[in-house]
């Protein structure tokens, strides 16, 4: 993903490619990302109406606003940087758009870019998680472990992703890190834990 790339995706409305069931990959339009993530921390903030609980607001909300925040912040240090006004009733899309349209040096792009897709990157996960099915019944062949406790909240170990767009899907160890990314490393998982898993059972795993 180049600058302008990362930019157009967070800045305006653009095209994607996502998975459509029996059809294959098609295209579709999507809104400013930067827009998409200031409705998500929005929504939140009136669910949370009557209360000052942060803890009370939808998760989703709470990291939507976290990251709104750090961007928000972000773009205003650089455009302060870059015009030494404050501009606060100037959108961060706006002041956004200025800062990259600034840079000349291809080192300053360079970063920009990694932080720009970054940010890309970080949206699309918050606002489309991937599907997740959890495996509670077979123990991770690495380290063993069924179940753990993360935040207060119980969940097996092996987790199977799918990716919404992409219907890629991939295995995680909530325990020790292990990945199988999909293909020929998920098939191989299938049979590891369907040589242990109880007779009569099947497994089914995405392909
Ligand atoms: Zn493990």
């Amino acid at each position: 993903m180049n600058l302008d790339h990362a930019l157009h995706q967070l800045t305006e409305t653009h095209y994607v490619q996502h998975h459509v069931q029996g059809e294959g990959m098609r295209s579709r339009a999507e809104a400013p990302l930067l827009q998409l993530l200031q409705d998500a921390r929005q929504a939140g903030g009136e669910q949370a109406r009557g209360t000052s609980r942060r803890s009370e607001k939808a998760p989703v909300a709470l990291d939507a606003l976290d990251l709104w925040m750090e961007i928000a912040e972000t773009v205003a240090t650089q455009y302060y940087l870059l015009t030494g006004r404050d501009d606060t009733r100037r959108p961060v899309i706006g002041k956004l758009r200025i800062w990259v349209g600034s840079m000349t040096k291809p080192r300053q792009q360079a970063n920009a870019e990694e932080l720009l897709a970054g940010w890309v990157q970080r949206i699309r996960a918050l606002l489309d998680p991937p599907r997740t099915i959890q495996l509670w019944e077979r123990p991770c062949p690495e380290c063993h472990a069924r179940e753990v406790t993360i935040s207060d909240r119980r969940t097996a170990a092996l987790h199977i992703l799918t990716d919404r767009m992409t219907q890629k899907s991939w295995a995680e160890c909530q325990v020790c890190h292990e990945t199988w990314p999909g293909g020929e490393a998920l098939v191989e998982l299938a049979e590891t834990l369907g040589r242990r898993a109880p007779s009569g059972t099947r497994l089914d795993l995405p392909a």
